[in-house]
């Protein structure tokens, strides 16, 4: 069952997801070649609490033990933070999740430490850029099918890296996932019609190599086979009317990798 927003609730949406953005601009902002997982997960909890009533949104759902996914390398989401510091030769995705006022925000970015090659810059970039092109077909009218379509078109066609199939993007409100699923590969014209008022997190992930994953047995981190790179980057979005509404933004967040030495600008 696909339920449509009203206007009022994705404000309060908005207002979930716009904390998730300056809580990921705070990751930002802190990132550096030495810090853990743990360590910016323990800010990012405290970033979020210091806000009346916000909570974090992944944080004990079905079990997961952190504020955020930390997904370093060859792992592609649902990474658990850990105590092993980060290297300048690391990219790490960094997912987040806020449940304030009855609803949830969830966005999230992969960050490239100074010292990552080309090659994955490269993957980074095409990932994002698959993110905008399946935002942009996200208008009433076009169907699911059509932004995993987009997604698929610039990622896999054009660029040849791999995209994952067993994890996709979802509908998000007063749950954290809800109908409809978004898949980041599809056929044009097929699957649910978008109609105004629905709101969903598209996520591509996107490998540099192979698009087979494996969980690990922590149950929870999912991982590339071939342990290449893989990228992640999500918006929440409201179909509206006159087009896509993103509610959750990585302007803050890429403001601060720009005042931090430590970290690469994906171009
Ligand atoms: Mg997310
Ligand atoms: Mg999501």
């Amino acid at each position: 069952m696909i339920y449509h927003k009203t206007d009022e609730e994705i404000e309060l949406i908005r207002q979930s997801c716009l904390l998730v953005s300056k809580t990921l601009a705070h990751v930002a902002s802190i990132l550096k070649p030495g810090i853990t997982g743990t360590e910016i997960d323990k800010q990012a909890e405290a970033f979020i609490r210091d806000h009346e009533g916000a909570v974090p949104g992944f944080k004990g759902y079905n079990n997961f033990p952190s504020t955020l996914c930390v997904s370093k390398n060859e792992v592609v989401v649902h990474g658990i933070p850990n105590d092993i510091p980060f290297t300048e030769t690391d990219i790490v995705s960094v997912d987040c999740g806020v449940f304030w006022n009855d609803f949830f925000g969830d966005a999230a970015y992969t960050f490239a430490f100074n010292g990552v090659g080309e090659e994955v810059h490269k993957l980074l970039s095409v990932t994002r850029a698959s993110l905008y092109k399946g935002i942009e077909k996200a208008i009433p009218g076009n169907r699911i099918g059509d932004i995993g379509h987009a997604v698929q078109e610039i990622a896999e066609k054009e660029n040849g890296f791999g995209i994952v199939r067993e994890l996709v993007g979802h509908g998000l409100g007063r749950n954290l996932h809800e109908a409809p699923e978004v898949p980041n590969y599809g056929s044009r014209g097929r699957g649910t019609k978008l109609q105004e008022g629905l709101v969903i997190a598209i996520e591509p992930m996107v490998n540099m190599g192979t698009k087979r994953v494996a969980q690990l047995d922590d149950g929870w981190t999912i991982s590339t086979r071939d342990k290449k790179q893989s990228a992640h980057y999500e918006h929440t979005i409201a179909v509206k009317s006159d087009g896509p509404d993103i509610l959750s933004t990585h302007e803050y967040l890429e403001t601060a990798i720009k005042n931090n030495n430590y970290l690469s600008e994906i171009q």
